[in-house]
């Protein structure tokens, strides 16, 4: 029998089976489409900097501990399955055009100090060194503060997910697609197997990590969740070279140049259900920004348009620990914009409840039962 069966393939749930296969326990993972085509692969893969020396909140920890184990990963996938995930250092750059956003990212940058994390507001002569692309935009006196913070990397989420399922797959690690659960089966205080499309499947764990669905499974086990779907548009252009080096954000958008000269331009904050299509209004905004910011995008061709489905919290962070009064059965969920982000550390976590091993950190701001 199956250590774990694992509830939905995205970064969440593949990580968690990458993971518990490191430490010699059999997963098996389905889920209802191909495992990682859903919010895991319609993201950006910015992984914004944090440092666990001085990481106190959980969140911090989650954060800082993904961080630092982010090169890690991406080295030993490299090594298992030859795919380069794109993970890059390669910096980000905070623009602010109002009085309003320069104070937050004067908070932000304290906020960052504090924690001892590398971030400096630039000049013009910074940005000419730190990234020309910007420099025309800088130019129309648009911007009232530029932060930069070399820490902060990329990843290319699609080539993340391919390796990680492959890695999986290398180490025995059983997935089925196409594999929808309807439902459980109880036993007193355990779930002894989960009811799917193709019959029923038993293990001796479970693990739901089933993103912006999850809310319906809980349900089936009694418990309610504030998890729901945050829908999020991307535009992605096609230049013949990279046009940028940093990530740019601004307020909740930004642009992200990958290495062969595509660049993504997200996002959306959209309460429409689980409705994934895109709307032509929000995609120009997406347009204009980036062709405003960057005049090498001008001329640049659309290659692709999509929307993706975050599983939102109502409080912003994750889900993660057992579920209340079942022995065997755990969730790791609801990590909204950070999914891609936290993925790691929520599986290292994770991991250890399923070992019965004491957590790295205090679960109870990420316990399921919080409503
Ligand atoms: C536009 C956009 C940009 C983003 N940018 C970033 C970013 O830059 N950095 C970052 O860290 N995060 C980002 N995110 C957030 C991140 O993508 C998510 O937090 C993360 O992917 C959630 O992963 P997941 O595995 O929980 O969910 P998902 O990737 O959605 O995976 C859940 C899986 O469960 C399966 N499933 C659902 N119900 C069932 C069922 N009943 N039975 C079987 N299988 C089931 C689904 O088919 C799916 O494959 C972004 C998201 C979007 C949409």
């Amino acid at each position: 029998m199956d250590d774990c069966l694992i509830v939905g393939g995205g970064v969440i749930g593949l990580s968690l089976a990458y993971e518990l296969s490191r430490q010699g326990l059999r997963s098996h993972v389905v889920d209802r489409g191909a495992v990682g085509r859903e919010a895991s692969w319609a993201g950006a893969g910015i992984l914004p900097p944090a440092n666990l020396q001085a990481a106190v909140h959980p969140w911090d920890w989650l954060r800082a501990r993904s961080h630092e184990l982010y090169p890690i990963w991406s080295g030993v996938l490299l090594d298992e399955t030859g795919i380069d995930n794109g993970y890059r250092r390669c910096g980000g750059i905070y623009l602010a055009r109002s009085a309003g956003e320069a104070a937050a990212l004067a908070g932000m940058a304290s906020l960052f100090r504090d924690h001892q994390i590398s971030c400096q507001r630039l000049d013009a002569e910074q940005l000419v060194e730190i990234e020309p692309a910007l420099v025309p935009s800088w130019a129309t006196g648009a911007f009232r503060a530029v932060y930069f913070a070399p820490d902060e990397a990329q990843l290319r989420n699609p080539r993340h997910l391919q390796a990680l399922a492959a890695a999986c797959r290398g180490r025995g690690v059983q997935i089925s697609e196409g594999v929808q659960v309807r439902g459980f089966v109880r036993d007193a205080d355990r779930l002894t197997a989960v009811e799917t499309n193709v019959g029923t499947l038993r293990a001796a764990n479970f693990a739901v990590t089933s993103g912006a669905w999850t809310g319906h499974l809980l349900q089936e086990l009694h418990v309610s969740s504030g998890i729901m779907p945050i829908r999020g548009q991307m535009v992605l252009f096609r230049c013949r070279r990279k046009p940028f080096e940093r990530i740019i954000n601004e307020g909740s958008r930004y642009l992200v140049a990958r290495d062969d000269g595509r660049v993504l331009v997200g996002s959306s904050e959209e309460e429409a259900g689980f409705d994934k299509s895109t709307t032509p209004w929000v995609l120009s905004e997406l347009e204009q920004l980036a062709r405003d910011l960057i005049p090498a995008l001008r001329e640049a061709e659309i290659e692709r348009t999509w929307s993706g489905l975050r599983p939102g919290s109502f409080d912003g962070l994750p889900y993660i620990g057992r579920i209340a009064d079942l022995e065997n059965a755990y969730v790791a969920a609801g990590h909204y914009r950070s999914g891609l982000h936290l993925a790691p550390a929520t599986a290292e976590v994770l991991a250890c409840l399923l070992r019965n091993q004491p957590p790295p950190i205090d679960l109870v701001p990420f316990r399921p039962t919080r409503g």
